[in-house]
């Protein structure tokens, strides 16, 4: 996966629980039969030509690929050659239909990234079967993409996930001059309510501070991880200092009204987090590690000031460290 694509979407592409089915053949009645095989189980797609077959996959993502070989101008191994050489694309899996039994046919295709290589004229079941244990396949990978991203604990962003996504939102917003926000967040005193509650209750602890920061940040193109422990980390694009302050307090005072009882915290008798707010223009330099570690040092400076509160600033790539602004924590 390319740094500057979004990751391939998990479950099936297609509506409700049919997977979504691409038909690639220049002859309409090759694409009847395939389509009265599959009508029934699948949301079937077709396209006559691979530039049609690439006009469809412009706006939808399939489960499943039946590319034929031999067709004018862009050929099947091209086809699923160009398939697999974009992000977006190369998950979907590629199964050839010939009428060319030739082995040697059989071998390109499989090396061009074809997962399965069905031979005409073919029986209907056999057909079905072979479609169905690829769909079965694809759907188990699209679970272990979507787990690998996601924190196991709290169902939020795992660590991995922040990471490519504040680079490719720094890039971004350095394309658009945009500015980006950045919100470090830490539990206070979380060891010591592990350590009264045990760590069950701290899962739990964990489980309802994630809920609760989730509800705040409603835009799509808001994420909130789990970025280790007992912190959380959220990327807000095109966010500046004043409103991403303002989310930073909202977001606090969520955690707090959950009312979880923590009497070892010399913040308050609630839990409570603290927050480090940075805010950046990309287009004006510096990298997307120092914008966090800029958020990390006003997350310092929220701790050193009494925990539970929010400390912000506007990070500079030519003066970092500067700008400190005490935001109240009501
Ligand atoms: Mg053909």
């Amino acid at each position: 996966m390319s740094i500057d694509s979004e990751p391939a979407g998990s479950g099936h592409a297609g509506q409700g629980n049919r997977p979504l089915l691409l038909i690639v053949d220049d002859q309409p009645s090759n694409i009847q039969v395939l389509f009265d095989i599959f009508k029934d189980d699948c949301e079937v797609y077709m396209a006559l030509s691979g530039e049609a077959a690439f006009k469809f996959l412009e706006q939808r993502t399939p489960d499943l690929i039946l590319l034929d070989i031999v067709m004018p101008n862009v050929g099947g191994f091209a086809v699923c050659q160009r398939l697999k050489e974009s992000a977006r694309t190369a998950e979907i899996p590629v199964i050839f239909v010939t009428s060319n039994s030739d082995p040697e046919e059989e071998a390109r295709g499989l090396v061009a990234g074809a997962v399965d290589f069905i031979v005409k004229p073919f029986h209907a079941t056999v057909v079905k079967a072979r479609v169905n244990t690829q769909l079965t396949v694809k759907r188990q990978a699209d679970q272990l993409r979507a787990m690998a991203m996601v924190d196991g604990l709290t169902g939020v962003a795992n660590r991995r996930r922040f990471d490519a996504v504040l680079e490719i939102e720094w890039r971004r917003a350095a394309r658009e001059g945009a500015e980006l926000a950045v919100i470090m967040i830490d539990v206070d005193f979380f060891k010591r309510y592990n350590d009264r509650f045990g760590h069950l209750a701290g899962d739990n602890c964990l489980q309802q501070v994630a809920g609760a920061l989730q509800q705040r940040l409603d835009r799509s193109s808001d994420l909130l991880a789990r970025y280790g422990g007992e912190e959380f980390a959220c990327v807000l694009p095109a966010t500046g200092l004043d409103g991403a302050l303002i989310c930073g307090n909202a977001l606090e005072q969520r955690v707090r009204a959950l009312a979880l009882p923590h009497p070892d915290s010399e913040a308050a008798p609630v839990v409570t987090v603290s927050i480090g707010v940075a805010v950046g223009r990309p287009s004006e330099g510096g990298s997307a590690a120092a914008l966090l570690a800029s958020a990390d040092t006003q997350l310092y400076c929220a701790k050193q000031s009494g925990r539970a509160r929010v400390c912000g600033q506007q990070f500079s790539a030519q003066r970092p460290g500067v700008d400190v602004v005490d935001a109240p924590a009501n």
